[in-house]
């Protein structure tokens, strides 16, 4: 089973993104914030991350900024979910790191989708 890392401060968003990620067949762990999520890679890299935008501690562009430098084996896939439909937001996810995005609110087809596009589903 492939795993994924859901990286949100909403515990909603994270109960929801886990829910169908489990009806994909993933194997899903959480963290509520770019701090958390980093200390999971480092312990044990997911296959693919989804990556909320604005969160405590430390954000997902943060986030992904760290990841690139963490001296982590295998580099998961980072599909980057934001609420921000500027092009902008996105195109600063996709050159820091992130390899897709998705819109908040996403349904199980969309999420699927992405994760296709990424060769994770
Ligand atoms: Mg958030």
């Amino acid at each position: 089973m492939k795993t994924c890392l859901v990286v949100d401060d909403s515990k909603v968003i994270r109960k929801v993104a886990r829910h169908i990620l489990e009806t994909l067949d993933f194997t899903v762990a959480e963290a509520c914030d770019g701090r958390e999520a980093l200390d999971a890679c480092l312990a044990s890299p997911p296959d693919v991350i989804l990556l909320d935008w604005n969160m405590p501690v430390m954000s997902g562009m943060d986030f992904l900024r760290a990841l690139r430098e963490a001296p982590i084996a295998s580099r998961p896939k980072v599909v980057f979910c934001t609420t921000e439909n500027g092009m902008a937001y996105i195109r600063a996810a996709i050159e820091a790191g992130a390899d897709e995005y998705v819109m908040k609110p996403f349904d199980r087809d969309t999420l699927e989708s992405k994760l296709q596009i990424v060769g994770m589903a």
